[in-house]
């Protein structure tokens, strides 16, 4: 895949971040087909009609209960097969990349987590499911 469809992805999935509602933390996610085109793009947040109250959203265990992942939902928009390339602006928890692997992601780009203890990347898990991840620092492209 070329590195500028990589840039690309990294690009949307940066600019999809900021519209989560989440307000400690905002991740974007862009899926690309192999020839580059488009086919979803999502951020965190909670299901349309869930609002989370103020002391919810304080709570960072209830509140991610609540939460959909920017992955899962640019996926919802692709069709099984479609996708190639999958950009997230933090690295993907085991249960994204097992879904990235369902829709037949081959490549995924991420920028390193900043709780990298608690939300390390899961290379062994990747490698199981025959999914490359390459970790970005960001406003480093390619
Ligand atoms: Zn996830």
């Amino acid at each position: 895949m070329k590195d500028k469809w990589i840039q690309l992805a990294l690009r949307l999935a940066e600019a999809t971040a900021p519209t989560s509602s989440d307000r400690y933390h905002k991740v974007g996610c862009a899926v690309l087909r192999k020839e580059g085109s488009v086919c979803g793009i999502g951020f965190n947040g909670q299901p349309p009609g869930v609002d989370l109250t103020e002391d919810e959203s304080l709570h960072r265990d209830f509140r991610r209960r609540l939460t959909t992942h920017a992955e899962s939902n640019a996926l919802a928009f692709c069709k099984p097969g479609d996708p190639y390339l999958l950009a997230v602006t933090l690295p993907p928890c085991d249960r994204c990349l097992v879904d990235a692997a369902r829709y037949g992601v081959k490549i995924i780009v991420c920028h390193p987590s900043p709780e990298p203890d608690t939300h390390p990347v899961p290379y062994e898990l990747a490698k199981r499911l025959n999914v490359e991840i390459r970790v970005i620092p960001a406003g480093i492209r390619g």
